[in-house]
C-alpha cells in the first residue's frame, strides 16, 4: 500500500505504512519506481518515502489512531540527479549539469580557442560574442563548455535567466506547445530568459517549422540583447537543410571550433578524472590509455572507467599488466565499422534471450530492466546519439532516464562482475558482428 501524497517542487512524496515497504522499495523496487515516476510525472526527478502508520490495515480501521509514532522521513533517492525538468507555469529553470563546470575542464590546445571564447561569453554575456557558435565531433566538450558558461554566469550575476536545452528538447517542445495550443508559454520559455544554451543545432536541419520558431527566438533574444551559445557537429557553413537566413545569423558572432585533444591533453583529462573519482591509476596506466583513445573524450573517460572497474571487482591494484588485459580485451576488435543503435538492440536482446520488444517496451521485470539499462549505455558509449535520441528509441523514454541508466551501468560495473562480464562481452558481440 503505496499513496503518492503529494509533490514539493521536483519531489514526489510516497506514504508508505511501515519500515518493512520502505526497506522494499528502497532495495528491491528502486529502479521500477524511479523508471515509472520519471517516465510518467513530467516535472518530478526524485522522490521521499514517509512512514505513515495509519496506511496499516489494522491502523487504518481504527477509530482514534495513536499520534504516539512521528512521521520517519527517509530520503530514498535522488532520482537522475542532474536532470532537471521544466516546471510548466514556472520560472524558467536553467536546466544545468552541475557536473559540467569550467573548474574540471582541461584546457588543451583542441580546446584552447574555444575555451577562451566560452569563459569571455559567460563573464560578460551578451557583451562579448553574440551568438558564440561551437563546433566539433562528438565526445570533445560542447556539452560540457555549454553547461560551464551557464553556470559561471549564475554564479557572476545572481539571479540570471539561463537556460540549457538540447535541440531535440527544443524540437519537441514546440510540437507539443503547437499540439497543447501553448505556444505563449513555449515563447516564453525561451524568449524571456538572459542567456541561452542551445546544443547539438544540427538536429533542427530539415525540421523547417522548428527553425522557423528558434529564428523567432534567437531574433528576439538577440534584438535584447541577450546571450546565444550554440553548439553542432559541423561549422555553420556546412550545415545543410538549414536556411540561408539562419545560417548567417550563426556567423554573426565568433566561430569557434574544438578539435581532438593532443596526447598531453587527453593525459590531464584521464588524470583529472582519476582524481575526481578518486580512482586509484598510476600515470603510466593513464599514458596507455590516452595513447590508445585518440578522438572521443567520452570514449577516453569510459575506457579509463573499465580498467578500474575491472581492478575494483577482482580486489586487484591497477596495475599495468591488468591494463594491458583489460585494453586488450577493449581493442581486440576493429573499430573501423560503424555500429549503430539496431546492432546494439538486436545483440542486446540476443544476449539476454530477450525480444527487441522486451528492450523498447515497457516491462519492469529485473531481467529485462537491467537488459534495457545496459543497451542505453552502450548506446551512449559505442553511438554519438544524443541522451535524448537514447531516449527516444527506447520507446519515448525521457532523457533523464537513458542518463540514469548510464550512471547505474557504470556503478553496476563496479560492483558486480555477472554486469561487467556482459557488458564486456556484449561489447565484443557488437564490435565483431555490427552489420546484420
Ligand atoms: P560533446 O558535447 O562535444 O559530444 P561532451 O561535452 O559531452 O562532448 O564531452 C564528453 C565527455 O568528455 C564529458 O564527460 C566531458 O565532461 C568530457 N570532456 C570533454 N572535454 C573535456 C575537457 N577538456 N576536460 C575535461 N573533460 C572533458
Ligand atoms: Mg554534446
Amino acid at each position: 500500500l503505496v499513496e503518492p501524497q503529494g509533490a514539493m517542487g521536483s519531489v514526489l512524496y510516497l506514504d508508505v505504512p511501515n519500515d518493512l515497504t520502505r526497506d522494499m522499495i528502497e532495495q528491491r523496487l528502486r529502479i521500477p519506481v524511479t523508471e515509472a515516476i520519471v517516465d510518467n510525472a513530467v516535472d518530478i526527478t526524485s522522490f521521499k518515502i514517509v512512514v505513515n502508520p495509519e496506511l496499516e490495515l489494522g491502523a487504518a480501521l481504527d477509530e482514534t489512531p495513536e499520534v504516539a509514532t512521528p512521521y520517519v522521513q527517509h530520503e530514498v533517492i535522488s532520482a537522475p540527479t542532474d536532470a532537471m525538468r521544466p516546471v510548466a507555469g514556472q520560472r524558467v529553470e536553467s536546466r544545468l549539469n552541475p557536473k559540467y563546470v569550467f573548474d574540471n575542464f582541461v584546457i588543451g590546445g583542441s580546446n584552447r580557442f574555444a575555451h577562451a571564447a566560452a569563459l569571455a561569453v559567460a563573464e560578460a554575456p551578451a557583451k562579448a560574442y553574440n551568438p558564440l557558435f561551437i563546433y566539433g565531433d562528438s565526445g570533445l566538450g560542447k556539452t560540457h563548455l555549454l553547461h560551464a558558461i551557464g553556470h559561471y554566469a549564475e554564479n557572476m550575476y545572481p539571479g540570471i535567466r539561463v537556460r540549457y536545452v538540447s535541440s531535440e528538447e527544443f524540437t519537441n517542445d514546440f510540437i507539443n506547445s503547437i499540439a497543447n495550443n501553448q505556444g505563449q508559454a513555449f515563447q516564453a520559455r525561451y524568449r524571456e530568459v538572459d542567456v541561452l544554451l542551445i546544443d547539438d543545432i544540427q538536429f533542427l536541419q530539415g525540421k523547417e517549422s522548428t527553425q522557423e520558431a528558434f529564428f523567432h527566438t534567437f531574433n528576439t533574444l538577440h534584438d535584447h540583447d541577450k546571450q546565444v551559445v550554440i553548439t553542432s557537429d559541423v561549422a555553420p557553413k556546412h550545415l545543410t537543410g538549414f536556411e540561408a537566413r539562419m545560417v548567417s545569423r550563426f556567423e554573426w558572432g565568433l566561430i569557434t571550433d574544438v578539435t581532438a585533444p593532443e596526447l598531453e591533453t587527453r593525459i590531464a583529462i584521464l588524470r583529472k578524472k582519476a582524481q575526481a573519482e578518486r580512482m586509484d591509476a598510476p600515470d603510466d596506466i593513464l599514458e596507455q590509455i590516452a595513447e590508445r583513445v585518440t578522438t572521443n573524450i567520452r570514449e577516453l573517460e569510459g575506457t579509463l572507467i573499465r580498467v578500474t572497474a575491472f581492478a575494483s571487482l577482482n580486489r586487484l591494484p591497477v596495475t599495468m599488466d591488468l591494463a594491458q588485459t583489460v585494453l586488450k580485451d577493449l581493442f581486440a576488435q576493429s573499430s573501423e565499422v560503424v555500429i549503430g543503435p539496431s546492432d546494439i538492440i538486436t545483440h542486446t536482446a540476443g544476449y539476454f534471450q530477450l525480444t527487441e520488444e522486451d528492450l523498447y517496451g515497457s516491462s519492469r521485470s529485473q531481467t529485462v530492466a537491467l537488459a534495457r539499462q545496459i543497451a542505453m549505455y552502450l548506446c551512449r558509449e559505442m553511438t554519438s546519439l544524443s541522451l535524448p535520441k537514447i531516449g527516444q528509441l527506447f520507446g519515448n523514454r525521457d532523457h533523464t532516464t537513458v542518463m540514469y541508466a548510464n550512471k547505474k551501468i557504470e556503478k553496476l560495473m563496479k560492483e558486480k562482475r555477472s554486469v561487467y562480464t556482459q557488458v564486456t562481452e556484449l561489447t565484443a558481440r557488437i564490435k565483431q558482428a555490427p552489420a546484420r
